[in-house]
């Protein structure tokens, strides 16, 4: 379980607002056509070589005998390139903690949190590269309700509705669209697994 913990949900204000001025709806809209992407896509492809680029076949084969300094400087240096391909605009690094039932979380302050479990002997590169890039795909979820990124509106609504529902937290959280089926679980979802599979894919076949 991955998720977005303890964010202060902006306000209604904050969230239709950019800095003061209210977004340009028509501009976003345009936004999409000239991207010709839908938005679940965006920067998928660049995370996919960066993985590819970072978690090398020798990499994948050697992660077993690694130290666990070693993988976090991987994973480092991973997260900082996602970073880069989803354009964030407030990434402030990696953090490798002790955490219960989770393999990570964001809270859509820069930060992408790492269960140490990760970094230890008995994990995988796959675990690695799914659960951070799926974390800070909740942070460009977050800045994207905030106005930093041009996604098309409806998405923009969908997401803002899914952190207002948002839990991972029982019993709420068993509740369709609290965890499991939250738009911002989904999307996030579909970032880390496409990018993991793709890895696999490459190591398993070239
Ligand atoms: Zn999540």
């Amino acid at each position: 379980m991955s998720s977005i913990e303890q964010f202060n949900i902006p306000s209604k204000l904050e969230a239709i607002s950019n800095n003061g001025a209210p977004l340009d709806v028509q501009h976003m809209n345009d936004a999409v056509d000239s991207f010709g992407m839908e938005t679940k896509e965006f920067g998928i492809e660049e995370c996919k070589d960066s993985a590819q680029r970072i978690f090398t076949p020798e990499v994948m084969e050697n992660w077993g005998q690694m130290s666990p300094e070693q993988r976090q400087k991987l994973a480092a240096e991973y997260a900082e390139s996602v970073a880069e391909n989803f354009q964030l605009v407030d990434f402030k690094g990696l953090s490798v903690e002790h955490m219960e039932g989770k393999n990570g979380y964001n809270r859509g302050d820069g930060i992408v949190h790492l269960s140490d479990h990760l970094i230890q002997s008995q994990s995988s590169p796959l675990q690695v590269v799914d659960t951070i890039t799926h974390e800070l795909r909740h942070q460009y979820q977050i800045e994207s309700i905030v106005g930093h990124h041009n996604v098309p509106f409806e998405t923009r609504a969908e997401w803002y509705a899914g952190l207002e529902t948002y839990t991972s937290k029982a019993p709420w959280a068993e509740d369709p669209v609290g965890y499991k089926y939250n738009p911002l679980e989904t999307d996030a979802r579909y970032a880390g697994t496409s990018v993991a599979q793709a890895l696999a894919k490459d190591y398993l076949i070239g």
